[in-house]
């Protein structure tokens, strides 16, 4: 059956929910249904003031499934994860065969071609439920996966797509490099065509999945001397001679998704693994960019109403000086204040997703939701992390770990710096 445009077809929906954990036959009926999807998001204790119009009730099926998944399968482990800096493998399997991997990928290559709605909630829920480290199978589905789809040739879709669907190959795209972050014309890595291969070069850092990885997408210049006009993708296979993994590296947050570095040393590609035309690698990364950056705005966002439900029942529960500290004037502004602000990004952020599944949202805005979202995040959750006293800076508490997982956010997926110069470009 042919997909719906912007949405799956009834039965890929349908399948969609089959395949995820045991939605309870509490909402089975349309209008039970409405109720359990309500108290999904009313969980977090943050009821936002305005409704949202953004989803339907398989949507809210979908999130209680993967709320379900992730309290039996992710929860339990997830302490461990973060002492071993990466989430075990099995998880992936699961949540391949859960169909929470590469979920908007079309069916032929595996996925349930499920519309971007389902997307938003695999974004939302782990950073609602404090699995905020999820977020490295997320870069795989929504980052990863759509390079393949959307510029890999037939046979590099139908190589890796499925495996990705299934959680049996990880995904990794690399960028970044010890000398270049932002600019990203500034990288080093060379790919040199040699007969039917590209003789790659070079080193990554920082890249998410970078010790589990099966796959790469590698940024390389494969023109030297033409700045953006000479960079390419290719798909490199792990299993390349010349392809080694370097340390795990230890961070301040999001201590359970790997992030490591990666070497290339006269690794040789076929020229098959070429993304799209060489020398349109630049063009392509812009293409995809606003896309990336709004995932971060929308687990921004997620993440500090989450907060602002653990501080607020926090502050019911904890008294000083005979009484609750929700009584103080400062605990109620401080929650008030965020409240609003939230609820400002929250129609924000819904509008722009409305508009990337539309085909309309540009980088201007996809920029200044990622920038002025994550702001906002580290504002709220240091806040939120105040009200808990000494509690919030322990480990155990989601708002510590909240707080320290956020602050890459600012910095990663093109810093905050860079999002004001794309944004002050389209001044008038
Ligand atoms: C946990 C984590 C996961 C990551 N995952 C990936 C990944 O999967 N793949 C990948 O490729 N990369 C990844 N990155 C890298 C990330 O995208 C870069 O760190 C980021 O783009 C910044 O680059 P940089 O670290 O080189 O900083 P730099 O570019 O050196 O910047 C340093 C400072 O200078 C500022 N600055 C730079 N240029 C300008 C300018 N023109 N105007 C004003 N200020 C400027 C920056 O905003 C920043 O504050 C990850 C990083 C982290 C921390």
């Amino acid at each position: 059956m042919p997909l719906r445009r912007g949405g799956p077809s009834e039965e890929a929906a349908g399948a969609i929910v089959m395949l995820c954990y045991a939605v309870p036959k509490l909402i089975a009926s349309p209008a039970n249904c409405r109720s359990a999807a309500a108290s999904v998001f009313d969980r977090v204790g943050c009821s936002m003031s305005i409704p949202r119009t953004l989803f339907a009730e398989e949507h809210f099926q979908f999130a209680e499934s993967l709320d379900r998944f992730i309290a039996l399968e992710v929860a339990p482990h997830y302490e461990r994860y973060e002492e071993q800096g990466f989430i075990d493998r099995e998880l992936w399997l699961k949540a391949g065969a859960a169909g929470f991997l590469c979920s908007s990928m079309p069916e032929e290559y595996g996925g349930a071609g499920a519309d971007k709605r389902y997307s938003v909630v695999l974004f939302e829920q782990p950073a609602r439920n404090a699995v905020q480290n999820l977020i490295g199978l997320l870069l795989h589905s929504e980052i990863v996966a759509p390079y393949l789809l959307h510029y890999g040739s037939e046979a590099l879709k139908r190589q890796y797509l499925p495996a990705m669907a299934r959680g049996e190959m990880i995904g990794a795209i690399a960028m970044t490099e010890p000398a270049a972050g932002s600019d990203l014309q500034g990288i080093r890595a060379t790919a040199v065509r040699d007969g039917g291969h590209y003789v790659l070069n070079g080193s990554k850092t920082f890249i998410t999945n970078g010790s589990l990885c099966d796959l790469v997408i590698v940024v390389a210049k494969t023109d030297p001397g033409k700045g953006a006009k000479g960079i390419s993708l290719l798909v490199v296979d792990t299993t390349m001679p010349g392809f080694t993994k370097g340390k795990r590296l230890k961070k301040i947050g999001m201590k359970a998704q790997d992030t490591g570095e990666l070497f290339f040393d006269d690794v040789r590609v076929p020229v098959g693994n070429l993304l799209g035309d060489e020398n349109q690698g630049f063009a392509y990364l812009m293409q995809e960019l606003p896309w990336e950056r709004l995932q971060i705005a929308i687990s921004a966002v997620a993440q500090a109403e989450a907060a602002i439900g653990w501080a607020s029942r926090y502050c019911r529960e904890r008294k000083a000086f005979g009484q609750e500290i929700m009584n103080f004037q400062n605990t109620r502004f401080t929650l008030a204040e965020a409240m609003t602000e939230v609820q400002i990004a929250r129609v924000f952020v819904d509008r722009c997703i409305e508009l990337h599944i539309k085909g309309e949202l540009d980088a201007t805005a996809a920029s200044m939701a990622k920038y002025w979202c994550t702001e906002l995040q580290s504002k709220v959750l240091d806040a939120c992390l105040q009200l808990h006293g000494g509690y919030g800076y322990m480990w155990e508490y989601p708002i510590a770990r909240a707080w320290a997982d956020a602050r890459v956010a600012r910095i990663y997926g093109g810093s905050n710096e860079i999002m004001k110069e794309l944004i002050a470009r389209q001044l008038p």
